[in-house]
């Protein structure tokens, strides 16, 4: 079984209440790493604007790059539900290794600012999850932007689609992920794309 993400990008009002609390929820530290994050997509001049907000985080590929590039095994997919977990005593860290994040075409990998950081990530509340409650994003949200839950059950509720503004489905990894998306009928020029907070160590 596949557990999967649903994001209706036509709510996302940018509030950040969803990276709040994941990082509340997971006590990840002020700084840089943040296991969830907004991507903000701007395009074309006044009067003709459009702009979307984007919930983002580890997609939980059916083939994840990440895995295949740890050199540790640090990384795994869990063949119950297909999260993808990581053993944060097993990596090696950004400065030695940092290879996950250079496979991941999401930036999903976060390390923080310290010395030697060791990779964290998303793993879609596996503690909450297996208390049959939903990720702490999903209530979190005022907007009910985000579902997770069984893929398949998430494409007869929602529909399948890949992609939206900002977002490429990759058909090697295929990101456990699908979307109600915002569209830009008039195929405005990019103005900004923005992901906050960004990855890395650049805060
Ligand atoms: S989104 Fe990136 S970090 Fe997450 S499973 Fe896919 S390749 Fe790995
Ligand atoms: S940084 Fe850590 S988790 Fe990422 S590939 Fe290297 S050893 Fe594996």
């Amino acid at each position: 079984m596949q557990y999967g993400m649903y994001i209706n990008e036509n709510r996302c009002m940018g509030c950040f209440a969803c990276v709040v609390a994941c990082k509340d929820w997971h006590d990840v530290p002020a700084g840089p790493a943040s296991w969830m994050r907004v991507k903000t997509i701007e395009k074309g001049k006044y009067p003709d604007l459009f702009v979307a907000f984007l919930p983002v985080t580890c997609n939980h590929c059916l083939h994840p790059a990440c895995v295949a590039v740890c050199p540790v095994e640090a990384i795994s997919k869990r063949p119950e539900d297909g999260i993808v977990t990581v053993d944060r005593e097993a990596c090696l860290g950004k400065d030695q290794c940092g290879l996950c994040l250079q496979a991941c075409p999401y930036d999903a990998p976060q390390f923080g600012e310290e010395a030697d950081a060791r990779m964290q990530k998303c793993d879609w509340c596996l503690d909450r999850l297996t208390e049959g409650k939903k990720p702490i994003c999903v209530i979190s949200c005022p907007m009910q932007v985000i579902d997770i839950g069984p893929l398949d059950e998430l494409r007869a509720q929602y529909g399948d689609v890949r992609e939206t503004e900002s977002f490429t489905y990759s058909e090697e990894l295929a990101p456990s992920v699908l979307f109600k998306p915002k569209r830009d009928e008039r195929n405005l020029a990019i103005g900004k794309i923005e992901v906050t907070p960004r990855v890395g160590t650049e805060g």
